[in-house]
């Protein structure tokens, strides 16, 4: 069965608030609103809803480019490149708001409100202690100026309300979730005192102007659909096609937060060294399910599968474990190079791309993301070593059996030209044939020398980093520092 609305051009479309780092929300709507429009053919927009300027962020619309371009996103209309329905700020389509609103006070849709926010307030409060439906109590409704001017709580600069008929009843189908009848909207404020509209109507001026068909986005905007389904009547402009998708959730199902969940940050992804496919994959897979079942694939098989049917209404969790097992995928799936590239900046300080490459095939095989490299490459950066006792004791050898190999070690290292891992594994084995001892326990007492702790790459490989004369130096440090 072909999608609704498909019969026409597809338009999508995401419209952020640029109010600080930007939500993994706006990547997961630019993911499916993009996927739906390719699929069709069709044309995705970016518009930023500029129009709270009491939370602005200076500098965020430009974070909202860079992170949806480092995830690979790119957009056919939008601040930035443009287009045939520009603006796409909507601090810069303000007299269009303002026209609109007045075209719904003429036709008696909308009316003026003077209630100052101190008895907005109140009125709230009450409406509360008697348990009541919250809403505008509509005192200003059918009053002039004059006549709301006698009343209390009067402000001199109004904001213009619409007018809800009473069960207006209003419902629609969603592509992901079929019929919704959302509950009766209040009397919503349009334009507010300082000209500037509110998300409700800005969000239903903007999208008949720039053609959108398709509106995707969050589950927590349903009960405003009523609203803009009203206005859209009233304006007597086509409606889109909705799709609310599930809202992502904390693993104990509360919304996805930057104040509860680090990860609400899309920045936050590039700095713990999650790769942008993964997270693609990732976001894809929370709600959506490829036909075959498959976990790991690109955004183009999203593209080409891409159908409503198969987005799961039901919020899911948002799991770490799986976005690290996938990223771990894609590590493994990169070249050397390119392996080093996207570890470069998450190396140690003063190492650089040079110092890892010998390091570049055990690294990628147990990295799951790229900033674990700063732990796992420190005895590389650092000047010396130490070695626990308890780390001694349980995965070594004997203090003077240690100090025995240690020092063996580095003396017949010392001599091999070149120093590289095909010789020096056979050196090890040599001495530890020549000397009796337990060769796991041996190897382990010279990992613990060389890196301070009992994980590291293999151990010829450690060495080879290291190069002979530090391998050589902190082995006979080792050595002298064990109690004898
Ligand atoms: N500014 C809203 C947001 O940031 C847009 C909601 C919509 O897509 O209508 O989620």
């Amino acid at each position: 069965m072909s999608t609704p609305g498909t019969e026409r051009e597809v338009r999508t479309r995401i419209a952020p608030s640029p109010t600080g780092d930007p939500h993994v929300g706006t990547a997961y709507a630019a993911l499916f609103n993009l996927a739906f429009a390719r699929r069709h053919g069709g044309q995705f927009i970016l518009r930023i809803e500029d129009t709270d300027r009491t939370r602005y962020v200076e500098g965020s619309e430009q974070q909202v480019f860079d992170t949806l371009h480092w995830l690979g996103f790119g957009w056919d209309q939008g601040p930035d490149v443009g287009g045939e329905a520009a603006p796409y700020r909507q601090s810069e389509r303000l007299p269009t708001y303002r026209e609109v609103a007045e075209r719904l006070l003429a036709a008696g849709h909308a009316y003026h409100c003077w209630c100052s926010s101190e008895r907005l307030t109140q009125m709230r409060n009450r409406q509360q202690q008697l348990k009541m439906p919250t809403g505008y109590d509509r005192m200003c409704y059918g009053k002039t100026r004059e006549e709301r001017a006698e009343l209390p709580g009067f402000t001199e600069t109004p904001v213009i309300r619409m007018l809800v008929p009473d069960e207006a009843r209003i419902s629609f189908t969603d592509l992901i979730r079929g019929e919704i009848t959302p509950p009766q909207p209040d009397d919503q404020v349009l334009l507010k005192a300082d000209g500037f509209p509110t998300y409700h109507l800005a969000v239903v001026v903007d999208d008949n102007a720039m053609g959108v068909t398709h509106v995707i986005r969050g589950e927590e905007w349903i009960s405003s659909t009523a609203k803009h389904l009203l206005l859209y009547g009233w304006l007597g402009w086509p409606v889109p096609v909705y799709a609310h998708m599930p809202l992502l959730r904390n693993v104990d199902r509360s919304k996805i937060s930057k104040r509860k969940n680090p990860a609400a940050r899309l920045k936050w992804f590039q700095e713990e060294g999650y790769l942008p496919e993964a997270l693609v994959n990732f976001l894809a897979l929370m709600g959506y399910s490829m036909p075959d079942g498959r976990e790991i694939f690109t955004f183009d098989e999203v593209v080409e599968s891409f159908d409503f049917a198969r987005v799961n209404p039901v919020g899911p969790v948002f799991d770490i474990d799986k976005l690290n097992w996938l990223n771990g995928h894609y590590l493994r799936a990169l070249g050397d190079e390119e392996f080093l590239r996207a570890a470069e900046p998450f190396l140690p300080a003063g190492l650089g791309v040079d110092d890892v490459r010998t390091l570049v095939v055990p690294l990628r095989e147990r990295t799951k993301k790229l900033s674990e490299l700063a732990d796992q490459l420190d005895w590389l950066a650092a000047d010396a070593v130490e070695i626990l006792p308890a780390d001694l004791a349980k995965h070594g050898l004997p203090p003077a059996d240690a100090r025995t190999a240690l020092e063996a070690f580095a003396k017949n290292l010392e001599q091999l030209d070149p120093f590289e891992p095909a010789q020096i594994t056979p050196t090890l084995d040599r001495v530890v044939g020549e000397l009796g001892l337990n060769r796991r326990r041996s190897f382990m007492t010279a990992r613990l020398a060389l890196v301070g702790k009992p994980v590291s790459p293999p151990l010829d490989d450690t060495m080879a980093a290291l190069g002979a004369a530090r391998t050589a130096d902190r082995l006979r440090q080792a050595a002298a520092g064990l109690p004898s």
